[in-house]
């Protein structure tokens, strides 16, 4: 079993946690982890880099702001938190689905 990052998007905490995996019927091997009684979000690879080089409330302005993130050279992520960086995410992201 894996662990994962997982964001609250109330207070901007992360927390390592064992990944949830579904099962066929998308029942959840075990619920959410909460924080501030919300269910926090979980993060895949990328993101969850972006989201830990932020600090806590950079990381609720990340995620009320659409929560994307944008690929710099040397294949890190980076948070897109300004106009520019979010219209450069959604670009990387286009030509990734189209290159899938
Ligand atoms: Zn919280």
């Amino acid at each position: 079993m894996s662990n994962r990052t997982y964001v609250c998007s109330v207070c901007g905490e992360v927390r390592r946690q064992p990944a949830i995996y579904y099962d066929r019927k998308g029942k959840p091997s075990r619920p959410a982890p909460l924080c501030h009684e919300t269910e926090m979000v979980s993060l895949e690879k990328g993101y969850a880099e972006a989201a830990t080089k932020l600090d806590a409330p950079g990381r609720v302005t990340w995620l009320r702001s659409g929560g994307l993130i944008v690929q710099e050279p040397g294949r890190r992520w980076k948070a897109a938190i300004s106009t520019r960086e979010i219209e450069r995410a959604r670009d990387q992201l286009t030509r990734h689905l189209a290159s899938q």
